[in-house]
């Protein structure tokens, strides 16, 4: 090795373990160093909250709304964060800068904070804050055109009654094990092209009405309906979901409802696609149904994105590709 080149891979080496910086706690420290105390109910508990929030243009979209739902949440689970939205949009505006980040994704997180072992979240006296910049490529590009295949899964999504999904909370352990059955499934089934994995799961709740995806809100249309579970259902009311039903449906003709549907009426509708921060809008082309990881039921939905799908895909892509990037 030259001397050249033992310099290049010694500081890429460097570099991958510090960028991106990271703002932990009031300091923008190298992603080697970000770090949260072992005794954070975080940790201890899933005893928090997040959000997911993309950056297009080096704007962060829909800003004000990720910050009412992030400060909602912490309503709902009584904690305080220690900062004004003001001051938490400086925070991500900061990490965008530092990290010159043109295209990504912002994580936020408000953990309980330092505490004891046991439960009680008064004995935590400050939140944890964390901001993380990066990048971010959920599914690859030709999947958004072809459509993904997705499962339904045996595990309901956690009841309102429990623990409402409208909480974006740290404990996301009901989505990851519904994900698992997708990923076992695609295991069980051999399938190597990506193209045909499972990606996703269709949430039910516990009345057998559909909720959503384990990371993603889900839509179906029906005689040009865009037509997707309200709320109540047991979902996390999500930014993009919203965008579309209020801006994109709207702005494109297209009659827009929430109401709860079975999946029997899933599994019959013309289209079907899926929302979220990372995932922008993406169709759903297939939907498998299984028991005990063996195949109970195909159902074709559409070959490839469905001409809806594409028409709030197109719009979708044309408004965060602008130079008028909506931080409202
Ligand atoms: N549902 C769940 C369970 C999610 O985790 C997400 C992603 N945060 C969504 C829906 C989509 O929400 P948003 O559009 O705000 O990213």
């Amino acid at each position: 090795m030259t001397q050249a080149s033992a310099f290049t891979s010694q500081s890429t080496t460097a570099n991958d373990a510090d960028r991106p910086l990271i703002w932990v706690n009031g300091q923008l420290v190298p992603k080697s160093q970000a770090a949260i105390n072992v005794f954070d109910h975080g940790l201890l508990y899933g005893d928090g909250i997040f959000e997911g929030i993309r950056v297009y243009r080096g704007r962060i979209f829909k800003a004000r709304q990720h910050l009412d739902r992030l400060y909602g949440c912490a309503e709902k689970i009584f904690l305080k964060i220690p900062y004004t939205k003001d001051e938490m949009l400086a925070i991500q505006r900061q990490c965008i800068e530092a990290n010159e980040l043109v295209e990504g994704y912002i994580r936020l997180v408000v953990t309980r904070g330092i505490g004891t072992l046991g439960l009680n979240p008064y004995s935590c006296p400050e939140p944890g804050v964390v901001c993380i910049a990066d990048q971010i490529a959920l599914y690859k590009p030709e999947m958004y055109e072809k459509g993904m295949r997705v499962v339904v899964a045996n595990r309901p999504r956690i009841p309102v009654a429990c623990l409402d999904p409208r909480i974006k909370s740290l404990n996301y352990l009901n989505n990851i094990l519904a994900k698992c059955e997708a990923i076992h499934l695609t295991q069980e089934l051999g399938i190597t092209k990506p193209e045909d994995m499972l990606l996703e799961v269709v949430m039910l709740n516990v009345e057998g009405n559909v909720a959503e995806g384990s990371g993603d809100n889900i839509f179906m249309v029906k005689d040009g309906v865009v037509i997707t579970p309200p709320g109540e259902a047991g979902i996390l009311e999500g930014i993009t979901r919203r965008f579309v039903l209020r801006e994109l449906c709207p702005q494109l003709g297209f009659k827009a409802v929430e109401r709860d549907f079975t999946l029997p009426e899933l599994l019959e509708a013309d289209e079907v696609f899926l929302t979220g921060s990372a995932a922008e809008i993406i169709a759903v082309r297939e939907i498998l149904q299984h028991e005990d990881n063996r195949i109970t039921g195909t159902h074709k939905i559409s070959d490839g994105e469905g001409e809806i799908t594409g028409a709030l895909r197109s719009r979708f892509r044309e408004i965060v590709t602008s130079d008028q990037i909506p931080e409202d």
